[in-house]
């Protein structure tokens, strides 16, 4: 049995075939090229992640999706499986198109647009070929038409469930629009007018504006989220006298925390963990203690955790422990009486008292003189201070939230802490990761700090180019997101006019290591990949003597170490023993190419 629907008619198929200038297959044409979105594409099997760019990517069997597919349709029904596929499609078509855009700011459009179906080859889903594309952003005019070859949907589709009548690559073709889409900033739907699984023998669509099809509705139906959903968030925030008067209103609470909180940048599992213990504390008066390495955000955590605390109105006072003299520690907290000492000419208040209704942070407290932990202590059982040669007690109402780089139960063990002030601050912990433990965030810092100081510093840069993105990525990060965000602030100040951030840019010598990094190759194959300063082309004018007497020569000659190295892991002795050299000599050549 053979059935091919055709929604878009053979006359009409012509018609914009006569109109249409044929483009290039899309293997061809230039950046991002298919060999440009291959080098964007990095294994990093020791830190278990893949990356396209700035996105991690996961390697699964084409038929672990079949099974999440047909368990979907059996337990949601065909039409709302459909739909979902469709929009999670959608999505990921929508964030490529966003991916180029970022990656390639300067490409021409047309190539730029090619990036959608290669991504979708590169990816393994489905082999386009172009059978003609015309656009006009200006005007708002789309229209493609693409065979599509050995779509892996329709594999596991017709596996599961034989030959049908309808088509069936749904999560392919959300995929498409949702990348024309925003390609062209509006709606741009496809629609698959022939399909292997409803028996035809290869898949073809064709895409164009929603407002430029007959009864857009009808795909329109499968993008937006299903019925039943909205009936649920409609009840959810609907107002209990039922009238329509006023907005509707999430719950207070979780709107407050969430848009204070946005702040915090991170969706990694370790990060996500101590934000939501940050939202869980912040409505009780407990005591906080933030643990974590310096430069992990513990202040920025801190800050938040008053703005969403019922104390937000109140003063938050930033104590750091360390930077006050111990001399002076005692009257910095907790104020001073005149005539204390010599010097205290005026009675003032410490910043407890000036904490007062609010939020108090004391970063480095393992750093507290032992009298001072004394009195800590006493302050946070009593709510009460005395100032440094005061009689009087004062009463406090202070939220105290401490911070400390250093394992305050070592330093307990050690007699350096007070045992009964760390049980007092140790109430609610919340452990912040190192950076190179949220690998994952480092994208979404990345695009924070770079809009940052390129709005701060008036410097419009378009992006990061590959090479840069993959340093950051590998990159140890020894003093965390602070070292990020000077990284990114230092790359914008270095890049010329609408320049991309290069490693370059960045990295001024020796931070960057190579590391078991892994791409692919001409053939295809993995092979490491060594990212690094070493890998920084000679800017001009402090070129190399030895390059400017031969540069392709040379060139030939540093790929072909390169080569042979990453082939040897890195292992000198072993790369000279292939390449027939000794390993003194090999050594003194890598030098020389800066390969050493
Ligand atoms: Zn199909």
């Amino acid at each position: 049995m053979k059935k091919t629907p055709t929604r878009l008619t053979l006359a009409e198929l012509q018609r914009h075939a006569g109109l249409t200038r044929t483009f290039a297959d899309i293997d061809e044409g230039a950046e991002p090229t298919l060999r440009d979105l291959t080098e964007s594409l990095v294994f990093s099997p020791g830190d278990g992640r893949i990356w396209l760019n700035d996105q991690r990517m996961l390697l699964w069997r084409a038929s672990t999706f079949g099974t999440l597919r047909r368990e979907l349709i059996s337990s949601t029904g065909q039409e709302q499986a459909r739909s979902l596929l469709t929009r999670v499609g959608y999505s990921a078509g929508a964030s490529d198109a966003e991916l180029v855009r970022r990656t390639w700011p300067e490409s021409d459009p047309a190539n730029a647009f090619h990036a959608g179906p290669r991504m979708h080859k590169l990816e393994g889903i489905v082999r386009p070929e172009t059978i003609s594309f015309e656009f006009d952003i200006a005007r708002g005019d789309f229209f493609a038409d693409y065979w599509w070859h050995d779509s892996s949907e329709d594999d596991e589709h017709i596996a599961a469930f034989g030959i049908g009548s309808e088509p069936a690559c749904w999560m392919q073709v959300g995929y498409a629009s949702g990348y024309a889409s925003a390609f062209m900033g509006k709606m741009v739907i496809y629609r698959e007018v022939a399909c292997r699984s409803s028996g035809a023998e290869v898949c073809r669509i064709v895409g164009r504006p929603a407002d430029q099809w007959d009864n857009p509705e009808q795909d329109l139906h499968y993008f937006a989220p299903d019925a039943s959903a909205m009936q649920i968030r409609k009840s959810f925030v609907a107002k209990p006298s039922g009238t329509h008067r006023e907005p509707a209103r999430s719950p207070l609470t979780q709107d407050a925390s969430s848009i204070a909180t946005s702040k915090l940048v991170g969706i990694s599992s370790s990060f996500s963990a101590a934000r939501h213990l940050c939202e869980r504390v912040a409505s009780t008066q407990a005591t906080v203690l933030f643990t974590g390495p310096s430069g992990a955000g513990k202040e920025l955590f801190a800050q938040t955790l008053h703005s969403i605390s019922p104390r937000a109105n109140g003063p938050f006072v930033a104590v750091n422990c360390a930077a006050i003299p111990d001399t002076l520690v005692e009257s910095e907290l907790f104020g001073v009486e005149k005539g204390a000492f010599t010097g205290a000419l005026v009675s003032r208040p410490g910043r407890f008292e000036r904490a007062q209704g609010g939020t108090l942070f004391l970063d480095e407290i393992a750093q507290l003189s032992f009298v001072a932990q004394g009195k800590l202590l006493r302050a946070l059982q009593e709510r009460r201070i005395e100032r440094v040669g005061g009689t009087r007690e004062i009463a406090v109402d202070v939220r105290v939230v401490a911070a400390t780089n250093l394992d305050l139960r070592h330093e307990v063990e050690r007699g350096r802490f007070r045992e009964d002030l760390f049980f007092r601050l140790n109430v609610f912990p919340i452990s912040l990761p190192p950076l190179k433990e949220r690998r994952d965030d480092i994208p979404l810092l990345m695009d924070v700090f770079l809009r940052r100081y390129a709005e701060q510093h008036a410097r419009p840069v378009p992006g990061f180019t590959p090479r840069a993105v993959q340093a950051l990525l590998q990159y140890e990060f020894p003093g965390n997101i602070r070292e990020l965000q000077n990284l990114v602030e230092r790359g914008v100040i270095m890049v010329g006019p609408n320049e991309s951030i290069d490693v370059h840019h960045m990295f001024r010598g020796g931070e960057v290591h190579p590391t078991s990094m892994l791409s692919l190759n001409e053939g295809g194959r993995l092979v490491h990949s060594v990212v690094g300063t070493t890998d920084v082309p000679a800017r001009k004018g402090i070129q190399r003597k030895d390059e400017a007497s031969g540069p392709s020569v040379s060139g030939k000659e540093i790929a072909m170490y390169r080569n042979a190295l990453a082939s040897n892991r890195y292992n000198v002795a072993e790369t000279a023993r292939q390449l027939n050299l000794s390993r003194a000599q090999l050594a003194y050549r890598l030098k020389r190419h800066g390969l050493l």
